[in-house]
């Protein structure tokens, strides 16, 4: 039995000595053994020279490193594709994600659940970020028809049958925890309390952070194409309405300016009805522009990642 953590590092040098000793002094309490590969994600501080000084240290560390930066979830998912283990870990390098946590995922493991992922009970982030994660999970839960679980990140720990699930899919827009709750098999979340930062800042910034969220929505979901329509039909009927009321009251001044229904005089009510209309129409195209993007990117079929260097892997190119 090996288990592989692949653990996405972009400008972490901060963080690294500390991940190394946190994962090395964990990987003890596993009672089997274990491989980690750090995935340099195109940083441009010195992460890449000691992920390859503590390969040369200790030959369980690996590394790759990406030919500039291609996102977090690219390099997790360069980092599942070359993982020998039996089972998979993805760990964030910034030690928000406790490695020690890891030995109840084993458990769990153990004991015949395929993917076990990590709960966040508690994130020591502000407000304003915790609000907007909260509403994203909620909001992802509602509209996807695949059953992606509340407050779980990419923390988690994957069968090999499930990264090779994982591997084999075509897409380059990879919403890694989307992926792992569509391949099914049996699923159990772990709750845990998701520490600060360890040192460093974070890489998502709020833009990064809403990408990611919109990948997550416009990639497991089609419920915004179906509001679009669903919208054009309730403003069609509310014109009908309006069409009826007006030709009416015009047809019949006579009548309804004696019950207190003067004539709709035109301007204000055109102005108002156009400019609606016009952003209804822009905001239909937003979303139906976000899905046509996607499908554009998905059919350009560049690789989802590029390997410039490695540390003790043998690097696979990805047949997609
Ligand atoms: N990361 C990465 N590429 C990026 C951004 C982030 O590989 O473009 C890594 C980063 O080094 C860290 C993990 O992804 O190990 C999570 O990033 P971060 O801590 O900034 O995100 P947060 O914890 O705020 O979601
Ligand atoms: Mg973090």
């Amino acid at each position: 039995m090996k288990i592989s953590v692949v653990i996405p590092c972009y400008n972490e040098e901060a963080v690294l000595p500390e991940l190394f000793r946190r994962v090395t002094s964990a990987g003890q309490t596993w009672g089997c053994d274990w491989e980690a590969v750090c995935v340099d994600d195109g940083s441009a501080d010195r992460t890449w020279e000691l992920i390859v000084r503590q390969h040369q240290r200790d030959s369980r560390w690996l590394g790759l490193s990406l030919s500039r930066n291609f996102g977090h979830q690219s390099a997790v998912s360069a980092g599942l594709f070359h993982a020998q283990g039996d089972a998979v870990v993805v760990l964030d390098a910034d030690l928000q994600d406790p490695p020690e946590v890891l030995s109840r995922f084993l458990e769990k493991w153990r004991a015949g659940f395929q993917v076990v992922y990590g709960v966040r009970t508690l994130r020591k982030e502000g407000w304003f970020k915790r609000a907007c994660y909260w509403g994203f999970y909620r909001l992802l839960a509602r509209v996807s028809p695949t059953n992606i679980p509340l407050d779980s990140g990419d923390f988690c720990l994957m069968d090999r049958r499930v990264v090779e699930v994982l591997r084999q899919m075509p897409e380059r827009n990879r919403f890694v925890r989307g992926l792992r709750a569509w391949a099914g098999f049996r699923q159990v979340g772990v709750e845990y309390e998701r520490d600060a930062r360890l040192a460093g800042e974070a890489k998502y910034t709020l833009r990064r952070l809403s990408r990611l969220a919109l990948d997550g929505l416009f990639s497991f979901s089609t419920v915004p194409l179906s509001l679009v329509s669903q919208a054009g039909l309730w403003i069609s009927g509310l014109a009908l309405l309006g069409i009826l009321w007006t030709l009416t009251t015009k047809l019949f001044s006579d009548y309804f300016a004696q019950w207190g229904f003067p004539p709709v005089q035109g301007f204000t009510t055109i102005v108002i009805s156009v400019l609606f209309l016009g952003g209804i129409q822009l905001l239909s195209l937003g979303i139906i522009g976000e899905y046509l993007g996607r499908v554009y990117d998905e059919v350009k079929r560049r690789p989802p990642w590029v390997i410039a260097d490695s540390a003790g892997v043998e690097v696979q190119t990805p047949d997609l």
